[in-house]
């Protein structure tokens, strides 16, 4: 029997729904029941009717699906699968912060771990974050982990006073500027999309700005033909299935951006995962705390 046929029969077993982030490998997401950026896994999470959750992505997206649904199984199929900006925190920091303004709020990227969504007061992604920012009462706003993200939110939101930490996804963030300019000259018809995780001089090149899901939006209702692509070329699948038939082309930079952490996430994972049990994702400490930062960011996104 071939891996999808054996990972449907377990699925079946199990009563198992497999989700997948847009930066596992397309074989990956070919298993998936839904493939999707943090946001739409996350608040699917919450509403699945099944007993085993399969989450492929990193760790702090299968914590989240734990926290949202207590009662479930949730699998990592690779446990050692994580992302290092969210681990890029220091509790000091926000201890100074919050004893410096009465008036903060500590608003924190959901690439972040359960400890550290823990020590904040509410979550956001990059599809929701300037709207749940707008929607908070406080008018400081300390932005953690990512500075990038952070800084793209605060040119949006200029009402509120946006306090940085020096965290950033090392694959966006690094991404050669040279190797962008040698695209955009080889293609100058092309629309330069990124991903606000992407560096300042980057974002200044782009002209489309969105999480992954707005930029996979974007490449199916823009007249464009071309695409310079500013963010992990796991994309590439989606991109492709939602402009199929129209000749449109994408290009990423030729140090290819590839997340190591997303693309361990391997179809025979999955399939060991389902079959073993492997990677049952234990509830996190500081979960109750984390939690109401996720339902919070839930309840301000959807207003
Ligand atoms: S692409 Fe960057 S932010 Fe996303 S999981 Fe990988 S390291 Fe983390």
């Amino acid at each position: 029997m071939g891996i999808a046929a054996e990972v449907a029969r377990l699925k079946k077993e199990r009563d198992a729904v497999i989700l997948a982030h847009y930066y596992v490998p397309p074989e990956t997401q070919a298993l998936a029941d839904h493939v999707g950026d943090s946001f739409y896994l996350a608040r699917l999470a919450r509403e699945l009717d099944c007993s085993t959750i399969v989450l492929c992505g990193v760790s702090f997206m299968a914590e989240s699906a734990k926290m949202l649904n207590p009662k479930r199984t949730v699998l990592l199929p690779e446990p050692t699968a994580d992302c290092p900006m969210a681990h890029m925190v220091r509790k000091a920091d926000i201890d100074a912060a919050r004893a410096a303004y009465d008036d903060l709020a500590v608003v924190c990227y959901i690439n972040s771990t359960a400890e550290i969504k823990a020590w904040s007061d509410v979550c956001v992604t990059s599809s929701n974050a300037v709207k749940v920012v707008r929607g908070l009462p406080q008018r400081n706003i300390l932005f953690i982990p990512d500075m990038n993200l952070g800084r793209h939110v605060s040119l949006q939101v200029p009402e509120k006073h946006f306090i940085l930490n020096h965290g950033y996804c090392p694959i966006h963030h690094e991404m050669s500027v040279a190797e962008v300019d040698e695209l955009r000259r080889a293609h100058p018809d092309a629309e330069v999309i990124a991903h606000p995780e992407c560096a300042e001089e980057m974002l200044g090149r782009a002209d489309h700005i969105g999480s992954t899901k707005q930029m996979i939006d974007h490449v199916a209702s823009s007249p464009a033909q071309e695409f310079i692509v500013l963010t992990v070329v796991g994309v590439r699948r989606e991109m492709e299935r939602v402009t199929e038939g129209s000749g449109k082309r994408f290009y990423f930079p030729r140090t290819t951006p590839i997340c190591e952490d997303m693309v361990k996430v391997t179809p025979e994972k999955v399939l060991a995962s389902l079959r073993d049990g492997i990677g049952e994702v234990p509830m996190p400490t500081g979960a109750d705390a984390a939690a109401s930062a996720l339902e919070r960011m839930l309840e301000l996104a959807a207003r």
